[in-house]
């Protein structure tokens, strides 16, 4: 029998578990002599009040009794608990010891995606201010780096979505390329079965049938990495048919002479075959895209995740630019961001190659304005460093020796993962920030105790670009302290404190907003007090009068001549970089289950979520099966040129013959990136998650 509720308390927030950001309410319940939590969602423009399961058990991982409460030392392997002085000296001697000795960027910097957007602020302000190490990036370079290399080289700017999600519904025709947001970001699919219902045609293209695909008029099952090759069989369609909108190109693109002659110079047929997709389904696409009154095109990492993933994004982007189905209702792109702050992450300097605003760290007028706002001589700004895993190959060359670690587990979300434990293991000294000892954090010299969700305030920009205030609910556990203060802590310590001298959340913020200014990025005019009363401001806000964006490259695109870049993106032998041998004959293909996020840290502590998928598998078609000798619901072995794990296997009709799918978000023995392989985009640096080469064995000759 149901126990009465006596008294109930309630706590607006936000779900730290995708790029909606969908708003919630913590209930809090007493019922006799103990507290019950119950999250329920809250009306906002994303998600209109609907939730997923992870939103709804968020609150598990945030009151579990394993939540880090003091920093923690490691003192002969064993981690022993310490007082915040103690562990911050000890951070302070081994910081200056290691930049004595080893020199200033021996020390680096190791990001995240799921912080908040002054965290994310301040940590790019931390590296380069108070320890002038060039080396900082984050674990978005592994999500979205892709999409927002090929928008900012297309457009002149990177917003994940040109439109925002109220559009979809009135779109007549939809690509959905490498995503599969039933399960990733599952209260937006409600838009997109509006605009079925309201007539729209939606193509998707995936090796894999899923959720997603499901809600598809047509799917199209290309071969993994191919991506690129097929946006080139459907522009060649469009081309010549005379699909194009001619007045568009001619006003507002660049370069399409120069991608038209090669795309011309294509054969469908040959492309069918490289892609593994049909001509007439190529042709029959294209078709319907070009003579559809409006359409949107949506990628995330299945196009994304590749060697070529930029290039991919950019010819995806072309589609778009040859139809003139953008800058207009209803017409648009989108890169479906996955982390929770995935879009504000990569927008106020954690990136390598970045600073605030969106502004670069190698151009001399940007490099001037960022040092005026933090009062710093610009000859004192570190210049451009490198990638997330080009700062763990810098560990093995003996150049970084120190790390940083904010909210990161990269021993797990890393491709070639035994490289980058042992990477990390050869640290002379490492420092983690985190709600749990995570796999990652199991090997810090330091770990300090982080706020979760509930007890962060801050802004976080969802998918669209909309800026929103995420308040603080509870007070943090024990001595646990937000990623900022944390942040403040280690500067003052280290002889930095009148740059980091921020009491609340809203006075970096407040930073943020000057800092940005006049960037592509620009969030000068949105202050707390506009988005407690607005809800939510989507960028760029240059002003305190302006009301935001909805609808980007309306009259102009971002490039100082106004429009948008073609490039030619040509089909390439050498993409994917690793493909299928006789001695690694399949596919290994890998991304999320709905219950789960990034390595699973956060939602593998929630009972609810664990239970629902408590342990890794290997999705594979029953006749490969059979060919394997692999039966449903047995262990196998898959097994790369880089190590080998053991999961179990799951039979489905759904998946290429010539593709395994396996999730990413277990950890060890589990651990799927331990066999992907390391190669990267040459462009953004992106690793190519999405196709590796593998062979499997069942565990037991069955
Ligand atoms: Fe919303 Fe994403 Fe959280 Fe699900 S995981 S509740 S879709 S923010």
């Amino acid at each position: 029998k149901q126990q009465e509720v006596q008294s109930e308390k309630s706590y607006d927030t936000q779900c730290p578990f995708c790029s909606v950001q969908c708003k919630m309410q913590l209930l809090e319940q007493s019922i006799v002599t103990r507290k019950k939590y119950v999250t329920i969602g809250k009306d906002n423009p994303a998600s209109e009040g609907r939730l997923c399961i992870k939103g709804m058990n968020a609150h598990q991982h945030a009151l579990h009794n394993e939540r880090l409460k003091f920093p923690l030392l490691k003192i002969n392997g064993e981690f022993i608990q310490v007082s915040w002085e103690q562990a911050l000296e000890h951070i302070k001697e081994n910081f200056y010891e290691i930049q004595a000795k080893d020199g200033l960027n021996a020390l680096s910097v190791y990001g995240s995606a799921s912080i908040t957007n002054e965290e994310a602020y301040l940590l790019g302000k931390f590296a380069r201010v108070a320890l002038k190490t060039k080396y900082i990036d984050y674990n978005g370079r592994l999500c979205m780096s892709a999409a927002a290399s090929a928008a900012t080289q297309t457009f002149g700017m990177d917003r994940g979505l040109t439109n925002s999600l109220s559009e979809i519904p009135f779109t007549k025709c939809i690509i959905l390329a490498g995503t599969n947001i039933a399960e990733c970001q599952p209260t937006i699919i409600p838009y997109f079965e509006k605009a079925k219902e309201n007539g729209a045609f939606i193509i998707a293209i995936d090796p894999r049938e899923t959720a997603t695909t499901d809600l598809a008029d047509l799917h199209m099952k290309v071969k993994p990495g191919k991506d690129a090759a097929l946006a080139n069989g459907l522009l060649k369609v469009l081309i010549e048919e005379d699909l194009i909108d001619h007045e568009f190109i001619r006003k507002r693109v660049d370069s399409f002479e120069e991608v038209k002659e090669y795309i011309t110079s294509l054969d469908l047929e040959e492309i069918a075959h490289m892609t593994g997709v049909s001509a007439d389904q190529i042709r029959f696409a294209a078709k319907t895209f070009g003579q559809g009154e409006s359409g949107m095109i949506f990628t995330a990492r299945g196009v994304e995740q590749q060697t070529d993933g930029s290039a991919a994004v950019r010819n995806f982007l072309n589609i778009l630019l040859v139809t003139g189905k953008i800058g207009k209702p209803n017409s648009g792109y989108g890169a479906i961001t996955g982390q929770g702050n995935g879009q504000g992450g990569r927008e106020h300097g954690q990136k390598a190659d970045q600073l605030p605003g969106y502004r670069s760290i190698e151009n001399d007028e940007h490099r001037s304005y960022i040092a005026s706002v933090w009062g710093i001589d610009k000859g004192d700004l570190p210049r451009k460093g490198v990638s997330a895993y080009e700062m763990i190959e810098k560990i093995h060359e003996g150049e970084i020796t120190g790390m940083f670690l904010m909210c990161s587990n990269p021993i797990v979300s890393n491709p070639n993962a035994d490289f980058v434990k042992k990477a990390l293991k050869k640290l002379k000294y490492l420092v983690a920030v985190d709600m749990f000892v995570s796999e990652t954090a199991k090997l810090a010299d330091v770990i300090l105790p982080a706020s979760s969700y509930l007890e962060d305030e801050g802004t976080m920009t969802n998918l669209e670009g909309r800026v929103t205030l995420r308040e603080a609910s509870f007070p943090s556990p024990g001595h646990a302290k937000h990623d900022w203060q944390i942040i403040c802590e280690i500067a003052r310590v280290l002889g930095k404190g009148e740059y980091f001298s921020f009491q609340s959340a809203e006075e970096i913020f407040n930073e943020l907003r000057v800092a940005s200014r006049g960037g592509t990025a620009d969030y000068y005019g949105i202050t707390y007090d506009r988005l407690r009363k607005e809800g939510g401001i989507l960028w760029p806000c240059p002003d305190i009068e302006h009301v935001g964006t909805k609808r980007l490259f309306e009259k102009a695109f971002a490039h100082p001549n106004g429009k948008a870049a073609m490039t030619l993106v040509p089909n390439s032998p050498n993409v994917p970089k690793e493909e299928p041998t006789k001695e690694f004959p399949l596919f290994l293909t890998t991304g999320r289950v709905m219950s789960h996020y990034l390595t699973g840290v956060q939602t593998r502590k929630s009972s609810s979520l664990a239970a629902r998928n408590f342990e890794s598998f290997m999705e594979i078609h029953p006749k490969t099966a059979k060919e394997y000798h692999i039966k449903n619901h047995t262990l196998v072995k898959i097994e790369s040129k880089r190590g080998s794990i053991i999961v179990r296997s799951k039979w489905s009709e759904k998946i290429r013959q010539d593709t395994i799918f396996v999730p990413f978000h277990w950890a060890d023995s589990q651990n799927i990136n331990l066999l992907v392989s390391k190669e990267l985009d040459p462009v953004c640096k992106m690793p190519g998650f999405k196709v590796s080469a593998v062979k499997i064995a069942p565990l037991v000759e069955s």
